[in-house]
């Protein structure tokens, strides 16, 4: 095993340790969360370590540079890709043809795009929603920050479950940037409890995913019920350039 792959694989346990004891700490099965290995703006080689050191969803930010990752790997088998960053919408037909999930399903007008370009390539895209339920201007997702607001969202929702080619499994979110990780409790814990509003309203749908935590707060997150986390930075290091944006 090369140095970078031992030290990939190290902080891969380690983090695997964390999310286990984390889980068990608040009476959850570990098993029930998985984790992501987000590799948006890492060089090829060192996605390859990262496989290699055991990582087995990817995730990615960047439709083209994903894709372009997914080809040179293609013989690595067992590997799944998921789409975690804002997809504009020229960029959605990548998104439908070559991801196993979308993390960052944000408006109807995208939903709707994915869909066509899914039945397109004949296959059903898994989708999560994205909410913002920090009320940050600058982030994407459906604004979701006031519960007593939270009934505005079952239209686009209800539209979105009616799309043919489009399955929703869950909700995701990406809270305010915190000084403390315990800064990001409240954000999980209103999209937890905005999958419990959604899955009594509209109990036609999957809510089982909720995609939350990164490597500042993924403990935290798997606390308040995270089936996804998403960390970067603590296995695989700094990003070492920025693609597309
Ligand atoms: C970059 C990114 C992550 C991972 O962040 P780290 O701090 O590197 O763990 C998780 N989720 C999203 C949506 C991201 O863009």
């Amino acid at each position: 095993m090369s140095n970078l792959v031992s030290s990939i694989r190290e902080k891969y346990l380690h983090t695997l340790d964390q999310i286990a004891t984390a889980a068990r700490k608040s009476g959850r099965d570990p098993h029930e969360v998985r984790l992501v290995v987000v590799t948006k703006s890492q060089p090829l080689e060192i996605v390859q370590a990262a496989i290699e050191a055991g990582a087995r969803i990817l995730g990615e930010n960047y439709p083209e540079e994903g894709v372009t990752k997914i080809q040179s790997l293609a013989a690595q088998t067992g590997v799944e890709w998921h789409m975690i960053g804002h997809v504009q919408s020229r960029k959605a037909r990548l998104v439908a043809e070559h991801f196993a999930l979308l993390h960052s399903l944000d408006s109807l007008k995208l939903a709707r795009r994915l869909d066509r370009f899914a039945a397109e390539s004949q296959r059903t895209l898994p989708v999560l929603l994205e909410f913002n339920v920090g009320g940050e201007a600058s982030k994407s997702g459906w604004e979701a920050s006031d519960e007593s607001q939270w009934d505005a969202l079952l239209p686009d929702v209800a539209a979105i479950l009616e799309l043919p080619n489009l399955q929703i499994r869950g909700l995701m979110t990406m809270p305010p940037l915190g000084t403390d990780a315990q800064d990001s409790r409240r954000f999980f814990r209103r999209l937890r409890l905005l999958r419990e509003r959604l899955a009594t309203q509209l109990p036609g749908g999957d809510w089982r995913e909720l995609s939350m935590g990164t490597s500042a707060d993924y403990a935290v997150a798997v606390e308040e019920g995270a089936t996804l986390v998403r960390v970067g930075t603590a296995i695989v290091g700094e990003r070492r350039y920025t693609s597309e944006k």
